[in-house]
């Protein structure tokens, strides 16, 4: 693969002289586009739709929020106002990692392409085949799918890859997190070499290089630089509290109680999807107004609970990184971070949620001892320290092990005893659910609101590695389940759970 290379200075900031009208887009697309309300176009697509215009690849190293899905839309729709659509032969195909971004990705189409007569079908799971089937039977112009479901199309024999001009595979790096790459590279050898690719990732490691020198020809670099700021806007403070989780839901509640008359809604992180749903509960269990989002969860759930937030129904929304990641959820008035994310870039990830646009925002970052080579981490990237809220770490003494939940700061005896009778009456829930399969081995139940087991890119979950691809995915673990909190019991493991045994 060799490269022009283009580098775009500032992610967000719409260049002041360039318009879109000097980008030679279809004035069908430039009239959608000013209906949009966007006058000048953001790097990346300065960048890279001149190029994707000329038919060229372009390998666009860029996250979300820099405006990247228009990049390629844009040119797209333009390109297709010629030539018509076959039955099961998609003209064109994008390939994302998540429901949510497909269907994310099709709004774009919808919204852009509003003056075009176009069949867009998106395939992806948690979805009926049927239909989609009917979709892809009426020839579609556009196809956006995840990988899993576009495969089980094509092994059912309804999808012929042969007419595919435009490929577009988005967040590449979120793909090889979640297993996706041998899927990749298959359906890539499935469509002809003559077409053209337009390949975006957030992060370029070593396997996405690869990946992008095989598949793409001669591509144009553009390259918007990495959020490694957070905006002047946010507030940004730490808030040391001991590492029991009762001990931090504590710290969180009042938090919340705390900034109560500028709070007008909040997403709260979490790493772990375990974690997401069990402060998810709590949260409830003590009357806030709040809704979960994460990986394991159907794709109605998620979808109602996003379009719920959207709208001012939820305040509060417990979210994982991977679940939150790339929506565009709009600008919201703080961000809670209840543990501190593993990877510093994460960091400005999350509290890019607030202070968008000028506004005024609010983070607070919950840290407990364990945090301190994370907060460093973060401190050094974002080139700056985070003021602590209210005395740092060598102010909090831990509990002792075995000591049953107390009170955090500030916290009345009465949300003591609400919050130690909610938690016992969790746990007792928790352990009815767990039930004895065939083999006598103990299995947990899933939740309400956790869906079954489901393909991979239904769940968002990373999938179970093909013993090749060992050692592939190594890169990001903060979604995984398999933290070391039993589930079903929290930290109260009883003891006896401990003693090993002889079969
Ligand atoms: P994306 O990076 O594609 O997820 O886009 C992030 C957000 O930027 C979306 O809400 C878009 O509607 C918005 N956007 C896209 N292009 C522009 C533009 N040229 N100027 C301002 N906002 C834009």
């Amino acid at each position: 693969m060799s490269s022009d290379t283009q580098t775009a200075q500032e992610a967000q900031p719409a260049q002041d002289v360039l318009t879109f009208a000097d980008l030679s887009l279809s004035p069908k697309v430039l009239s959608a586009v000013a209906d949009a309300g966007y006058p000048h176009p953001t790097p990346i697509q300065a960048g890279a739709i001149p190029h994707a215009l000329q038919g060229k690849d372009v390998l666009g190293i860029a996250q979300t929020g820099t405006g990247k899905t228009a990049s390629f839309v844009l040119p797209m729709l333009t390109r297709l106002e010629k030539g018509r659509a076959r039955a099961r032969m998609p003209r064109t195909l994008i390939l994302e990692p998540t429901r949510e971004l497909a269907a994310q990705v099709e709004e774009n189409f919808i919204k852009y392409g509003k003056n075009h007569k176009l069949n867009i079908a998106l395939l992806i799971g948690g979805v009926s085949f049927d239909e989609q089937d009917k979709k892809l039977e009426r020839g579609a112009d556009v196809l956006i799918a995840t990988p899993g479901r576009l495969l089980d199309h094509r092994e059912r024999g309804k999808l012929l890859l042969n007419g595919v001009d435009i490929l577009v595979i988005d967040e590449a790096d979120r793909m090889l997190d979640m297993g996706f790459i041998p899927d990749i590279e298959r359906i890539c050898e499935m469509i002809p070499f003559t077409r053209q690719t337009l390949f975006f990732s957030a992060t370029m490691p070593p396997e996405i290089t690869k990946l992008a020198e095989k598949f793409l020809q001669a591509p144009v670099r553009v390259e918007v630089a990495r959020a490694a700021s957070t905006a002047t806007t946010v507030t940004q403070r730490l808030v040391s509290s001991k590492s029991k989780p009762w001990e931090k839901r504590d710290v969180l509640r009042q938090l919340i109680k705390q900034e109560e008359e500028t709070l007008k809604n909040a997403i709260i992180f979490c790493n772990r999807k375990v974690d997401v749903s069990e402060l998810f509960r709590s949260l409830t269990r003590h009357e806030f107004n709040a809704g979960a989002l994460h990986g394991d969860m159907d794709q109605r759930a998620r979808m109602t609970m996003l379009s719920n937030f959207r709208d001012g129904k939820l305040k509060l929304l417990v979210a994982s990184d991977v679940a939150a990641r790339g929506l565009d959820i709009p600008d919201v008035s703080h961000v809670f971070n209840y543990d501190v994310p593993i990877h510093a870039e994460d960091y400005v990830h999350r509290i890019g949620r607030t202070g968008r646009a000028g506004r005024l925002g609010k983070s607070f970052t919950i840290a407990t001892k364990n945090d301190t080579k994370y907060i460093d981490a973060i401190e050094k990237l974002i080139n700056k320290s985070i003021e602590w809220l209210d005395g740092n770490l060598s102010t909090i003494e831990e509990s002792a092990e075995d000591e049953s939940p107390r009170r955090g700061r500030g916290t009345s005896r009465r949300d003591t005893r609400k919050d130690e009778s909610a938690e016992k009456k969790s746990r007792s829930q928790r352990q009815r659910e767990t039930t004895t399969d065939k083999a006598g081995n103990d299995q947990q139940k899933p939740s309400a609101s956790v869906s079954e087991r489901k393909p991979r890119e239904e769940t968002n979950s990373r999938p179970v590695k093909p013993a090749h691809e060992h050692g592939r995915n190594h890169r990001r673990h903060y979604d995984d389940d398999n933290g070391s909190t039993p589930v079903g019991f929290g930290d109260d493991i009883p003891a006896f759970m401990l003693i090993e045994t002889k079969i």
